[in-house]
């Protein structure tokens, strides 16, 4: 049996560390924004190069409370892509703007930036990219397009923390941007958190009253906040895992490279690196026109594999009666071919090699 993640070795790795911070925190009942979730964004911060980082409750927050810290409303229309997880529509749906999906690039499957000038509409205000599966989306081109038209440029990382465009972190190029700490992310929590970075002062401070009641002074409210605070149990597994983000980001590297030059020759397409940034795979995404032959096969051998994602956003039942006719060739017949493999940083070669050679053994019969 080979998992999708495989999170007990790693925790093995880490247990000692982490077993420590949590008592210390259950010791001193500092329970809420205590001294971890504040070393943690410190730590973000520096390591992520930007001015603020605002622990919250989950990635869909960050999402969220980014965009409405960014003032984006009602009326307002945000250009995204329609492949990525639901919550990067539901974050702009939340603050009473309307998603307005684009097609990807058929090679990376991040947005295509020509897609986002084409879509521009006086009720426009920003654009959300996703980094896809870890692999930074063209933000030259993308700031660029913004800049000219004066969008506010909101970044959806939840897949991509630690991934760098040159010596620039993705999260630190936008306006603001959102990462999610769910357990199978890049950086991993035990359970939900997330982080808005910004280097707006103004964006930072409006973003910590959101998360917490929408107060600065205890008992004394602004405006209509949540109560959406990353714990401090979840900054210490975090503070402990950043320390070693690099070497978590390498090994996948490590075991992305090794799958693709196995598979080289095998008649799929595997992922596909741009240059543009570095590529850090939160999933290992290849295309196969035989993708239920393949898939059927590794589950029947009990090897993870799943389909990331299988429905794009506008044909989804939430959306798909709104969003009827919208076309997006290039995302629906990726959606249609592509499935993910086995990737975290500790995936063996040995693993590797039984998993590329049940995929062999399909592709080759
Ligand atoms: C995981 C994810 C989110 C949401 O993060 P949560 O922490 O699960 O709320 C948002 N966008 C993308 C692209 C994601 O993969």
């Amino acid at each position: 049996m080979i998992p999708m993640v495989n999170l007990k070795a790693q925790y093995a790795e880490i247990k000692d560390e982490i077993e420590q911070g949590l008592e210390q925190t259950i010791e001193n009942c500092s329970f809420i924004l205590g001294p971890n979730v504040q070393g943690f964004e410190k730590e973000a911060a520096d390591y992520l190069g930007v001015k603020h980082a605002i622990g919250v409750a989950s990635g869909t927050d960050a999402l969220h409370l980014a965009l409405a810290a960014e003032g984006i409303g009602a009326g307002d229309e945000v250009i995204t892509t329609a492949f990525t997880f639901i919550a990067t529509a539901e974050a702009i749906c939340y603050v009473g703007a309307k998603p307005v999906f684009v097609d990807i690039d058929p090679r990376t499957f991040n947005i295509d930036p020509e897609a986002i000038e084409r879509a521009i509409t006086p009720k426009t205000k920003a654009v959300m990219p996703v980094h896809l599966f870890g692999q930074p989306a063209d933000m030259a081109r993308i700031k660029e397009i913004c800049a000219k038209h004066h969008l506010k440029l909101i970044e959806d990382c939840a897949q991509s923390f630690g991934a760098r465009i040159d010596d620039k972190q993705t999260g630190s190029i936008g306006n603001a941007a959102g990462f999610s700490f769910f357990p199978s992310k890049n950086l991993g929590a035990f359970g939900d958190g997330g982080l808005v970075t910004t280097n707006s002062d103004e964006t930072a401070a409006k973003v910590k009253m959101l998360r917490n009641h929408g107060s600065d002074v205890r008992y004394y409210h602004d405006v209509i906040g949540y109560n959406s605070r990353l714990d401090d149990m979840q900054a210490v597994v975090l503070r402990v895992k950043l320390k070693r983000i690099e070497q978590y980001n390498q090994g996948r590297r490590r075991a992305a490279h090794l799958y693709s030059k196995l598979m080289a020759d095998l008649p799929l397409t595997v992922p596909y690196e741009d240059g543009l940034g570095e590529h850090v795979y939160h999933q290992y995404t290849l295309l196969c026109d035989r993708r239920d032959d393949v898939l059927k096969a590794l589950q029947d051998k009990q090897i993870g594999c799943a389909i990331y994602y299988p429905v794009p956003l506008h044909r989804q039942n939430v959306f798909k009666e709104a969003y009827a006719d919208v076309s997006l060739p290039v995302t629906e017949s990726v959606a249609a071919n592509c499935m993910a493999l086995p990737i975290c940083p500790n995936l063996s070669d040995e693993n590797i090699e039984i998993i590329v050679g049940v995929i062999r053994s399909v592709l080759t019969a």
